[in-house]
């Protein structure tokens, strides 16, 4: 059986343990919704204050010009494209992960006029699915089908997540594009759960988006990603056609013309505060050895399910090399199970009907992090502990 003195002997051997120095996680809380809500970089509060203070406050109109604020969605977009395979000038950063879903889908619609099937995954966060109904809503004659019926010979555009929100079960990447794209389909990734958890590679998709609040740590609301495979960038439209995607947005023309390149994909103007809290992310992420992230990663994981056994159906594939940073298992009362675990410092979520999940942020959670984790959970089934009533109602975020 492992013990806690083996876990404290893998966390001083762990290459990555400086990094959690980096951050600021409160006392007494070991915390597993690093997939959820990534932890508050030291970095962070020092540089907001900077944009609110200096810039903002010092600067006050001319930050556009003389903070870097304008070209933001551009060079945090060069600073993250390592992150996810892709080279400077195609990622650009803003608005949400919904947003770029539906600028990579509908520009995708429209390399492909002669399509009019969008396949997509029911089991997908439920966000990605809702924008590819409202796009196809407002477009008329579009069939969505599901990814599961594996067809993909007359679709225009396949749009799937790396990583499963709720099971953490992941899609080979490159396996997968080829076949979309054999099939004449354009690949759209969602790498929501995988960017930040393990080395990431869309280079040979069409497009890809994700988010930076996630494993990425860049805070609450902090702007979402797009990338443009270089190949659409002359020809690939942007149907959110707004003035920052413009070629000359301060010529303030009549008509929309759009920008050469990846500005193109720009809409309005840039969440300013959210982007210095995303630049102080980026600037632990220069320094992160990545392929020491997905071995970590894939160490973690094992060892919770090893920990757990077969206490809990586990939700996950078993396979390390299969699933992403989380261990999903399922238990009918899985809602007061979490609400009892997260009382005695063990935070994870709940994704209903009856799945807990326990994200795994590499950069942060140590191996006794995960035993300790562990230990309380088995606790509160042995001692049946979440029977409470008090962990019965339910509260608006899960
Ligand atoms: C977290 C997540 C989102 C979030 O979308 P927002 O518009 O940024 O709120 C979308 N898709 C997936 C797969 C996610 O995991």
């Amino acid at each position: 059986m492992i013990d806690r003195d083996h876990c404290l002997a893998l966390d001083a051997g762990d290459p990555l343990r400086a990094f959690r120095d980096e951050f600021v996680l409160p006392e007494g809380v070991v915390y597993l919704v690093g997939n959820s809500l990534g932890a508050l970089p030291r970095g962070a509060a020092e540089r907001v204050r900077r944009a609110v203070e200096d810039e903002w406050g010092g600067q006050l109109v001319g930050g556009w010009n003389h903070a870097g604020w304008y070209a933001q969605p551009l060079t945090a977009g060069d600073r993250l494209a390592p992150l996810i395979g892709a080279g400077p000038g195609q990622v650009v950063v803003g608005n949400t992960t919904s947003i770029a879903i539906y600028q990579a889908v509908a520009a995708a619609l429209r390399l492909r006029p002669e399509r009019r099937v969008i396949v997509s995954d029911v089991r997908n966060f439920p966000t990605d699915h809702y924008m590819v109904q409202g796009l196809a809503g407002l477009l008329g004659g579009y069939e969505i089908r599901d990814v599961s019926e594996g067809r993909f010979d007359d679709a225009a555009v396949v749009l799937l997540a790396e990583v499963d929100y709720r099971t953490g079960a992941r899609h080979d990447v490159p396996a997968v594009t080829a076949q979309v794209q054999e099939a004449g389909a354009l690949m759209v990734w969602d790498v929501c759960h995988s960017v930040g958890a393990m080395k990431v590679d869309v280079s040979g998709a069409d497009f890809a988006v994700g988010c930076t609040y996630k494993y990425l740590n860049a805070g609450p609301g902090a702007p979402a990603f797009l990338y443009v495979n270089p190949r659409h960038h002359a020809t690939a439209e942007n149907v959110l056609s707004g003035w920052h995607g413009h070629a000359e947005p301060f010529a303030f023309e009549a008509g929309y013309r759009p920008a050469e390149g990846i500005r193109r994909f720009a809409i309005g103007t840039p969440h300013v505060l959210s982007f210095a809290a995303l630049e102080a992310a980026l600037d632990v992420w220069e320094r992160v050895p990545m392929d020491q992230i997905r071995a970590k990663s894939m160490a973690l994981t094992s060892l919770f399910v090893d920990l757990v056994g077969d206490a809990l159906e586990l939700v996950s594939p078993a396979d390390a090399a299969a699933r992403g940073s989380q261990v999903s298992l399922r238990h009918p009362d899985g809602y007061p199970v979490m609400r009892a675990l997260i009382d005695r410092g063990v935070h994870g979520d709940f994704r209903a009907p009856d799945v807990l999940r326990f994200g795994f942020a590499p950069l942060y959670i140590r191996y006794t992090d995960v035993y300790d984790a562990a230990a309380t959970l088995l606790e509160v089934l042995d001692r049946e502990l979440w029977r409470d009533e008090k962990y019965a109602r339910r509260l608006a975020v899960t």
